[in-house]
């Protein structure tokens, strides 16, 4: 039930998102919950965003709240697509209370649902009760559970990210998903910390490989150093730089499927960039594919000149990768 309480979540905005051959109206919601049960990603700020409360009751209830909110400011009329990120996993019964997914599928009943969860809170009766009040027979697949596997390779991902899962449990999980009737939605992060830009470029492309049989839906993020994280620390010491847009298109071009890539803090220190004088067109025009799917646009961006193009290939060739002992 829809509370009387209104509480602003995080951030909420409308934009337009692809999906299939078609352009959506889609709102996009930050959803402040319990928080990240596992917060142990090198380069995660997100975990920060939480209530401080130990009762259920009352965390349900700011939840409540802020789905209020939400139903009060837009209306559903307007769009067909809602996409909610909880700074979490929204199945995580501890982050999200259980009562509180009945309240969010009943109130998008008919929409396209994608939800940011771990593949450990992918449980098939769960998912199966929630498509139940949310599916009005509109969409082939109603829900799609987005995870961030980041990576196919395992080392990359418990040295890199720490990111606690392996892609096997992301097999799993994907395998629940599907048998329950959702789809899967898959973020990939380009250049964790550690890897040189070869090293980077060359995981995008297998685990672009590896994951296409198992998911419906690809994003990109180009790794952003965000405030308070282990990222930023060894950032601040001249110890990682984000990746190049140059390699980011390459990327893009190049993937087999269509991946959405929105590059945070492109064109900024913290964010993926070059030189400064060529990056605002190209971060433009990579949010431009997101939703025109144009693979022209990208193959003539990377045909744009610019100074920074050789310095680029330069370091895709002359990079060394950390050594770091593998004995105390
Ligand atoms: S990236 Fe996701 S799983 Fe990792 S700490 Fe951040 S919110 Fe938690
Ligand atoms: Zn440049």
């Amino acid at each position: 039930m829809i509370s009387d309480r209104m509480e602003k979540p995080l951030a909420s905005w409308r934009g337009k998102e692809r999906y299939g051959n078609e352009v959506l109206e889609c709102l996009t919601i930050i959803v402040r919950s319990g928080g990240c049960s596992y917060g142990a990603c090198r380069m995660c700020s997100y975990r920060h965003e939480r209530f401080h409360t130990t009762s259920c009751e009352d965390l349900l209830l700011h939840l409540k709240a802020q789905l209020a909110w939400i139903m009060n400011q837009y209306d559903p009329a307007e769009y067909r697509m809602v996409k909610i990120f909880t700074s979490g996993s929204f199945f995580d019964p501890v982050e999200v209370p259980m009562a509180f997914h009945a309240d969010v599928a009943t109130a998008f009943h008919g929409k396209l649902l994608i939800v940011e969860t771990r593949p450990e809170y992918i449980d098939e009766e769960t998912l199966r009760s929630f498509i139940r009040l949310l599916d009005d027979g509109s969409w082939k697949t109603p829900l799609y559970c987005a995870i961030g596997l980041e990576t196919s390779n395992d080392a990359i991902r418990e040295k890199c990210i720490n990111k606690g899962f392996t892609f096997a449990d992301f097999e799993d999980a994907a395998g629940r998903a599907h048998a329950a009737g959702a789809g899967v939605k898959a973020y990939f992060l380009f250049k964790p910390l550690f890897l040189s830009e070869a090293e980077a470029v060359n995981d995008m492309r297998t685990t672009i490989a590896d994951t296409v049989p198992l998911a419906e839906l690809f994003s990109m993020n180009p790794c952003t150093v965000q405030r308070n994280t282990e990222l930023e620390f060894y950032w601040k010491r001249g110890a990682y730089r984000p990746p190049y847009l140059w390699s980011v298109l390459t990327l893009l071009y190049e993937s087999p499927v269509h991946m959405t890539c929105d590059p945070l803090g492109g064109g900024q220190a913290r964010g993926p960039h070059n030189c400064g004088k060529c990056d605002y067109e190209l971060v433009r025009g990579i949010r431009d594919y997101s939703l025109s799917a144009d693979r022209e646009l990208i193959g003539a961006l990377l045909e744009t000149r610019c100074s920074c193009k050789e310095e680029w290939e330069y370091i895709l060739c002359h990079e060394q990768p950390w050594c770091m002992p593998l004995t105390r």
